[in-house]
């Protein structure tokens, strides 16, 4: 539902947007127009986060066993 009055954080522009949550706990709003691009966006994001961390767990069991 695009029933917050605020700033979309793709376009700039002042517009009735929605939360879009990150994997992390940031979040950002998006406008009616954007909202596909930001899906996306925000999937990758979290996709690239979830293997960043996946890498650095990995490397810290590996310095741990070292
Ligand atoms: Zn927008």
């Amino acid at each position: 539902m695009f029933t917050k009055d605020g700033v979309c954080d793709w376009c700039k522009k002042h517009a009735q947007v929605k939360k879009l949550s990150y994997i992390d706990g940031k979040a950002n709003f998006a406008c009616k127009e954007c909202y596909d691009t930001a899906k996306m966006d925000v999937r990758l994001y979290n996709l690239e986060q979830a293997s960043f961390v996946a890498q650095m767990q990995s490397q810290n069991t590996h310095q741990q066993s070292a």
